[in-house]
This record gives structure tokens, C-alpha cells and sequence, in this order.
């Protein structure tokens, strides 16, 4: 049975992308910084299959390390990583605080990457692995990075941070982002045009991708984007 980490797994599409890949039969680690509110989204998700909670801040260092000593002690490897959890603050490039700027860093850039330095050198070593970076259109510079400073900058970074990883790791270890497109959650809003679930099939479609499946790409469901 493979094992993922869902980082951001207690609220909307990473709720959903535990209850899809739990529901495909994979043992769900569902991260989440507020251990109660996991552990209630988690016993929620109890029908759909394998699904427990593990308290993940993945902007503070210490709580990735002790995340990874509790899975060793347990004998426990991730395959799959969702490097979903994020933020989003509004502002321009000069109106945010430096506060604001920093937390989108620490979450959307440096949390994904911690989340890879943990748990990547035991995918290449059991020569298997999927990374999904959650990214979003306003990190596409081919779509004009057109959202929130902050949160386009850290998303494009995240994005840059993703191909330079296919190049650094073996095929056997996937590594690709995705857009899941404008969804109804608390980030994006009532009036979303796609639902929780449409949102999360492309990125559990790139969790469980097969051995000849893509590395390095940007997609938006089956569709690849210009970066
Ligand atoms: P959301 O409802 O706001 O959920 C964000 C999740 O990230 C929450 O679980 C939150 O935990 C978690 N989080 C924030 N900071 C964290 C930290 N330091 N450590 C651990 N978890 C942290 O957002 P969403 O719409 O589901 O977004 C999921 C992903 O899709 C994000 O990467 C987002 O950028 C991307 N995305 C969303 C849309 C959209 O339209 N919704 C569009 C494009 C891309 P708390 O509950 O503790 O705050």
C-alpha cells in the first residue's frame, strides 16, 4: 500500500485530494498545522479509507523534522507528497507588509521545499515517488502572473522549484505541478466555477501517475501549461 502526505489536508482541496487517494486505496497521512482540526477532517474521511492525521506547520522547520522521525520510528515511507498547503494574501507588490510577504514564502515556497528535502531521498531510494507542487495560473508567467503580488511570485517560484527537481532526481521520482483551477473553498470564494472535487482530480491524477507518466510539468487537469 503506498503512503502519501497531503500538506494543508484539513480543509478544502486537500480535504479532497485525501478522501480521492484514500478512496484509491492509499494510506493518507493528512497534514494539517491544527492537530484537532485534522484529527477532525481525518475521522470525517474514516469510510472513504486509510486516513490519519499528522500535526504539520510547514513553515516551521521543527515540525517537519519531528514529522519525519515519527514516520521512521514507524517504519513508515512517503510515496506520494501533496505540497498543498498555502496562503494568500491580497496586495500589490508595494502595498503588503513585509510580514505578508514573508509568510507566503515561508508556506507556498519554503514549506514545499522542506516538505521535498524531508521526504525525497527516501522515494529515490526506494526508486519510486510522486511530487505534486499545488501551484496555480497566477504563477504562470505565460499567463501574466496576474494575481496577488505575493502569491504569484511564491507560486512562480514554486513552479521554478519544481522543473529544477525533475532535473535533480531520477525518473522513478515524479515531480510536477498543477493548477487545480478556480475552486470553492475558503481561498477561492463561493463563486468559484469548479467544485472541491473537480479541483482535486488533476492532482490525484498526478500522484498516481504510471511509471512512463510525465516529470516535470505544469498541468491543469490532462492539459500541460506553458510555465
Ligand atoms: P484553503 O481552503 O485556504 O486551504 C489552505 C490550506 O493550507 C488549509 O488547510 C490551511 O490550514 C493550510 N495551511 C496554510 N498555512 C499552512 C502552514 N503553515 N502549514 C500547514 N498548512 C497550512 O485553500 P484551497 O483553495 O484548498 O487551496 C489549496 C491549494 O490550491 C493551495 O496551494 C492554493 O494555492 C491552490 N489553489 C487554489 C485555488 C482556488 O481557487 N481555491 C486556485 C489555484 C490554486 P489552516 O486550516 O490551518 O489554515
Amino acid at each position: 500500500m503506498r503512503t502519501a502526505l497531503v500538506t494543508g489536508g484539513n480543509r478544502g482541496i486537500g480535504l479532497e485530494v485525501c478522501r480521492q487517494l484514500a478512496g484509491q486505496g492509499v494510506h493518507v497521512l493528512l497534514g494539517s498545522r491544527n492537530y484537532e482540526a485534522g484529527a477532525e477532517a481525518a475521522r470525517e474521511l474514516a469510510a472513504a479509507g486509510l486516513v490519519e492525521c499528522l500535526e504539520l506547520d510547514v513553515a516551521d522547520p521543527a515540525s517537519i523534522l519531528t514529522c519525519r522521525q515519527l514516520l521512521q520510528l514507524r517504519h513508515l515511507r512517503v510515496d506520494i507528497l501533496v505540497n498543498n498547503a498555502a496562503v494568500l494574501a491580497r496586495g500589490g507588490a508595494l502595498e503588503l507588509a513585509e510580514d505578508e510577504w514573508l509568510e507566503a514564502v515561508q508556506v507556498n515556497l519554503l514549506g514545499a521545499l522542506r516538505c521535498c528535502r524531508a521526504f525525497l531521498p527516501g522515494m529515490v531510494e526506494a526508486g519510486w515517488g510522486r511530487v505534486v507542487n499545488v501551484s496555480s495560473g497566477y504563477g504562470s508567467f505565460a499567463q501574466g502572473l496576474t494575481g496577488p503580488a505575493a502569491y504569484s511570485v511564491s507560486k512562480a517560484a514554486l513552479n521554478a522549484l519544481t522543473l529544477s527537481l525533475a532535473r535533480e532526481l531520477p525518473e522513478t521520482v515524479k515531480v510536477n505541478a498543477v493548477s487545480p483551477g478556480w475552486v470553492r473553498t475558503r481561498m477561492g470564494g463561493a463563486d468559484a466555477a469548479r467544485s472541491p472535487e473537480e479541483g482535486a482530480r488533476g492532482l490525484v491524477r498526478l500522484a498516481l501517475l504510471p511509471d512512463d507518466g510525465p516529470t516535470g510539468g505544469f498541468f491543469r487537469d490532462e492539459e500541460s501549461l506553458a510555465w
